[in-house]
């Protein structure tokens, strides 16, 4: 059966998913290492072709100009609207754009990306100018060596607001409680014993701080990654676990600034035992209790976050990957 009946006999949902697919920035695949090569070999051999390395050829396109072999139109709008990847068939549109690339950028045109050519490294340098030695193994550590002065003031804004929440409830001056409400539901907590609580949260940041160190940072493959215990499922963007360091894969090479800081505070707390409780955000983030707060991992970026001017509720972190 041709590549082209496949695509025919989609549904018409999975037609409406392709042609919005484009739309949708496919971050998760930003500049990640191909497991195995894309395309269809001169036109006629279907190579291995797995969804996710279709995916991250596609992106990559994406962001390159269409003079350079890309998908990018002057206009900023995408010349080729990619069809949904199917398991182990590449499309012909793929496989035309990829032939494209190859024959603009001078490499072998045999209409295959494979995951350590030259088709697939000069597609990352293209594509994501802006990461400095994308595919270097250090790159996802330089990505957060890059990402921890902001954690880290982030962090020793969350202390300083603790201790002057602390002082104001001595005091009973007037103070900002919007920050320690949203995110550690003190109003649940009798007020005289406020302080105390107060006080148990800054043991945990206190040690965040001192973790948040280039020393404690370390970069591995996705591949290394995907065989551990790590966050945020397979977008395998950095976790703690039961290792003693923070481990970053090159999936979070190219995410925003604050994204970055927002995880390295979470991968922090996990070392000091913060769970993934009650997620980021949603109902059950706003109805949880002090006692689970304190030990959500999910909770310790996203109040520090709002202890910093403009003093605001931002929630960065993977939910927000551009930012
Ligand atoms: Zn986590």
């Amino acid at each position: 059966m041709s590549m082209q009946e496949d695509y025919e006999r989609m549904s018409r949902s999975d037609r409406r998913e392709a042609e919005r697919l484009p739309s949708v920035e496919p971050v998760n695949y930003r500049g990640k290492a191909l497991r195995g090569p894309v395309g269809i070999r001169y036109g006629k051999t279907q190579v291995k072709n797995a969804i996710p390395d279709q995916n991250a050829v596609m992106a990559a396109l994406n962001l390159i100009p269409v003079e350079n072999g890309g998908n990018r139109k002057p206009d900023d709008a995408l010349q080729t609207w990619w069809p949904l990847a199917i398991e182990g068939k590449c499309h012909q549109l793929l496989y035309e754009r990829i032939l494209q690339f190859q024959k603009i950028n001078k490499t072998t045109a045999d209409g295959v990306v494979d995951p350590n050519g030259g088709a697939y490294q000069g597609m990352l340098r293209m594509a994501y100018p802006s990461i400095p030695r994308l595919v270097e193994k250090n790159a996802p550590r330089e990505q957060a060596i890059e990402a921890l002065p902001k954690a880290k003031g982030w962090v020793a804004a969350a202390l300083g607001y603790l201790s002057q929440y602390i002082a104001a409830l001595t005091t009973g001056t007037a103070f900002n409680h919007i920050p320690i409400e949203t995110h550690f539901h003190m109003a649940k907590i009798p007020a005289a014993d406020r302080p105390t609580f107060a006080s148990r949260i800054i043991t945990p940041y206190f040690q965040i701080l001192r973790f948040l160190a280039p020393e404690n940072i370390e970069a591995v493959s996705v591949d290394d990654l995907l065989k551990r215990s790590r966050c945020f499922g397979d977008t395998a963007a950095a976790f703690c676990g039961t290792t003693t360091k923070i481990m970053v894969s090159p999936t979070f090479v190219g995410l925003g600034i604050n994204c970055r800081a927002a995880i390295l505070i979470h991968e922090a707390s996990h070392h000091f035992g913060a769970g993934h409780i009650n997620g980021e955000r949603g109902a059950a983030y706003d109805n949880a209790t002090p006692q689970q707060a304190i030990t959500s991992a999910y909770v310790f970026p996203n109040f520090a976050e709002h202890v910093v001017p403009p003093y605001v509720d931002q929630r960065f972190g993977l939910a927000r990957p551009k930012v």
